[in-house]
């Protein structure tokens, strides 16, 4: 097997040990993906995810064929592929976070109370149940992701996409932040909700200022014009 699948099968393990080690992942409870080379390397159903090592993630090609590793992979492989096939995704990351699961049960979706939410796509849908590990789940999360990269499963858990496997884990860590402040602001009242105008405005804003990104001293256009 190619030294890249090697280094995906251990960086989807240490992946799986930090997610854990938040909080996010419970004993065998949630999933992790990376897409590699046409393969996805996926940590194995029934995993202990605390302590998940490179031999338990299984290889397996776009169609779900196991092709590197002993072990039967999560029982949403179907969902990880699914993702891959319709989104751009390079990683995906299956939690039963516990302000994500609580949220799950109660609401259809997580409004945009937050301008952080907007590096997810604003309003994170919740996908309608279906019992885990059927297409009919995989299906409607799929649905779910369509211009976000984040979605709830409605009374299940939730599930974050990102360009590498480092943006799906910070992608997870920020959901299960946002779901925790619904849940704390809903105990004292009604959320306030940001409008389009106001959500228009972050992106805007973000751009401008490559929020999210180190710069230094000197580099703003501004600061120039300024120290002239
Ligand atoms: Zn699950």
């Amino acid at each position: 097997m190619s030294a890249v699948l090697d280094e995906a099968r251990s960086a989807v393990a240490a992946a799986s040990r930090r997610l854990a080690a938040e909080g996010l992942l419970i004993g065998t409870s949630g999933n992790v993906s990376v897409r590699v080379e046409g393969h996805v390397a996926a940590t194995a159903t029934g995993a202990d995810l605390s302590r998940v090592t490179p031999a338990e993630v299984t290889v397996v090609d776009l169609t779900g064929r196991v092709v590197a590793g002993d072990l039967e992979p999560t029982s949403e492989i179907d969902l990880h592929l699914g993702v891959y096939a319709r989104h751009d995704a390079l990683a995906v990351v299956h939690t039963h976070a516990p302000a994500a699961t609580a949220l799950s049960c109660v609401l259809d979706e997580l409004p945009c109370i937050h301008y952080q939410q907007l590096m997810l796509g604003g309003t994170v849908r919740v996908a309608p149940y279906a019992t885990f590990g059927t297409p009919a789940l995989a299906a409607s999360v799929v649905e779910a992701l369509t211009g976000r990269s984040a979605a709830l499963m409605a009374n299940h858990g939730s599930v974050t996409t990102g360009a590498s496997l480092d943006k799906a884990v910070e992608n997870a860590l920020l959901l299960e932040w946002l779901c925790t402040v619904y849940r704390s602001a809903s105990a004292l009242g009604e959320p306030r909700v940001l409008d389009d105008e106001q959500q228009a405005a972050v992106v805007t804003a973000a751009i401008e200022r490559k929020y999210g990104t180190t710069r230094t001293l000197g580099d703003d256009p501004a600061e120039k014009q300024e120290s002239r």
